[in-house]
């Protein structure tokens, strides 16, 4: 039973503003010793279920927050960029469920902190086919194209809702209540980790029992459809070959499936500058 953790940060224990994620800020020592121990929680409870071979992934900013120092033993760490899969690398290797860690809502979210979709100074809006997605989804999409669920999300209350109403039932763990986008009442962390372990455990019973939610696919070929923050940033985006400008903000590009397009949209926020 493999299982593959893909973390992130903003939806971490305690996380409410950038500083705390930036690693050029003296709060970020904190908060990725917090982060590491949030993925803690959801190893033991993966193992404690019976996963014997646990992967993690470090999906924020350069992917080198997480304190392997610090990582349960009984997890490999994928980290650094740059890597194709990015965000889900290594859902490639195997892997029979994923858990998200850390995860955050859709840019453009009410109570979501620090809500962005992969590039919060670029991306307004992104679709898969007619689908609004935040990273749960795109990320979960690629999951699926790979023919393995998602079993679990640890975020704010809308993260959680958000991963709920695209994904189905998953386990999801609340671990604050977001009040805006930078404020949140937040659990403590010895809370959060036994919520995290037990949410984590009994994800991976159910996946075991037979019981894990369907994989996220989407109907291919894939329309991609990116809306940038501005026209200028659009106007950088539209070299991407076959891509067809629909508007002052908006492109879309065709992928002929989830795995292709998930490569185009990085490539294509890639062409753009801040
Ligand atoms: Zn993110």
């Amino acid at each position: 039973m493999k299982i593959l953790i893909a973390a992130d940060m903003e939806g971490i224990t305690g996380v409410t503003n950038w500083d705390q994620v930036d690693p050029n800020h003296s709060e970020y020592a904190r908060f990725r010793r917090l982060m590491t121990h949030d993925i803690n929680a959801a190893i033991r409870g993966a193992g404690d279920a019976g996963a014997d071979n646990i992967l993690v992934t470090d999906g924020h900013d350069r992917g080198t927050n997480i304190l392997i120092e610090e990582l349960d033993p009984r997890a490999h760490l994928i980290c650094g960029d740059f890597s194709p899969l990015a965000m889900i690398q290594g859902i490639d290797q195997g892997v029979n469920g994923v858990i998200f860690v850390g995860y955050h809502a859709r840019a453009g979210s009410q109570n979501g902190i620090l809500d962005h979709t992969w590039s919060s100074r670029r991306v307004a809006n992104l679709w898969l086919n007619d689908i609004l997605v935040g990273e749960y989804g795109l990320n979960g999409a690629v999951a699926g194209h790979f023919g393995i669920p998602v079993l679990m999300l640890t975020g704010d209350q809308t993260a959680c809702a958000q991963a709920s109403e695209l994904l189905g039932n998953i386990e999801t763990v609340v671990v604050k209540t977001a009040l805006s986008r930078m404020a949140a009442e937040c659990l403590p962390p010895p809370v959060t980790q036994d919520l995290i372990q037990n949410a984590a455990k009994r994800a991976v019973k159910g996946l075991i029992n037979g019981q894990a939610p369907k994989p996220f696919t989407v109907t291919v070929p894939v329309q991609v459809t990116i809306d940038f923050n501005t026209s200028e940033q659009a106007d950088q985006a539209a070299i991407f070959p076959g891509s067809r400008r629909l508007d002052g903000r908006r492109l879309t590009i065709t992928a002929d499936d989830m795995l292709a397009a998930y490569l185009a949209f990085q490539a294509a926020v890639a062409l753009v500058s801040l």
